[in-house]
């Protein structure tokens, strides 16, 4: 743009911003992974995570709010004060901040934030992912459970969007002493709706468990997965747990025990990398600590 006169250009940077984040800090892991942190311009603190990996996949975590109202215990987000719902530019600049450094092609809605408690600037960003090199397909929206969000989701979204449930326990008692949302919104109720998804569109559903020591890994809490999912329906994703001082992470042992009752019961499983550990931009572990 520098054909154009530099008074021109200034009127255009202040009243057609460049982004509606500014880049407070940003950090990269020993691994290449990179946690940016922005503030809105009310100046709200938002995370955004690039992750890359080996084989050339650069993945996007994306968040929905500035911090998040479900205060799940094992989640730093959860742990900070609640902002605010992010519009669909603010998710959409954290995906162009990130493609500006080289192309992009995964992403998922699994940063700060409940997506589907913001579901309208979610689906509205999610739409125009493909403006930014990732296609619906490889785009994941991730819910904890927010049976309102979840039933418009199944009910309106036609693209190839992908949908993933926060899971993390087996049973009704324990989800609800990790997350509060089971109280309203019982596992059950979910999964019926996660059914009637695959129903309509054919897809499957990941679900995301994090694996916590002592509290929700051990082999008869594998076998109770194994039982309550389909596996015509779900494919899990087992993820070591980045500690954030709460709980601690199950040991390797632990989780290969976990996955292999999830093997022997046929049900899909795969063991998540963990990425970013070291500069806290992993799953669970975004806090914006400005
Ligand atoms: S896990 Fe998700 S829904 Fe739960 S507190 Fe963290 S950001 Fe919120």
């Amino acid at each position: 743009m520098t054909n154009l006169p530099a008074a021109l250009r200034s009127e255009l940077e202040s009243s057609v911003p460049f982004s509606t984040l500014a880049l407070e800090r940003e950090q990269e892991a020993r691994d290449g992974t990179v946690k940016a942190l922005f503030l809105t311009r009310d100046g709200r603190p938002v995370e955004a995570v690039l992750m890359r990996y080996r084989d050339g996949r650069r993945s996007l975590c994306l968040s929905s709010q500035s911090g998040c109202p479900l205060t799940c215990t094992f989640c730093a987000t959860g742990q900070m004060r609640f902002g605010r719902n992010l519009t669909a530019s603010e998710i959409l600049d954290q995906a162009l901040h990130f493609r500006r450094l080289g192309p992009v092609d995964h992403a998922v809605f699994m940063g700060m934030g409940e997506p589907m408690l913001n579901l309208d600037a979610v689906l509205e960003a999610a739409r125009s992912l493909p403006d930014v090199g990732i296609t619906w397909r490889r785009s994941t929206i991730s819910t904890v459970g927010w049976l309102p969000g979840l039933r418009r989701f199944v009910d309106e979204v036609e693209e190839p969007i992908r949908l993933a449930l926060s899971l993390h326990a087996p049973t009704d008692e324990l989800r609800s002493e990790l997350m509060p949302v089971n109280e309203r919104y019982p596992l059950a109720d979910v999964l019926d709706e996660c059914h009637r998804y695959f129903g309509l569109r054919r897809r499957k559903v990941f679900v995301e468990y994090v694996l916590l020591r002592g509290v929700n890994d051990r082999v008869e809490q594998a076998r109770a997965l194994a039982g309550l999912l389909d596996r015509k329906i779900f494919k899990v994703n087992l993820i070591p747990y980045n500690p954030t001082g709460m709980f601690e992470g199950s040991s390797r042992k632990a989780v290969a025990a976990f996955k292999d009752v999830l093997d022997r019961a046929r049900l899909p499983a795969t063991v998540r990398l963990t990425r970013g550990r070291d500069i806290s931009a992993a799953c669970g572990q975004l806090a914006a600590e400005t």
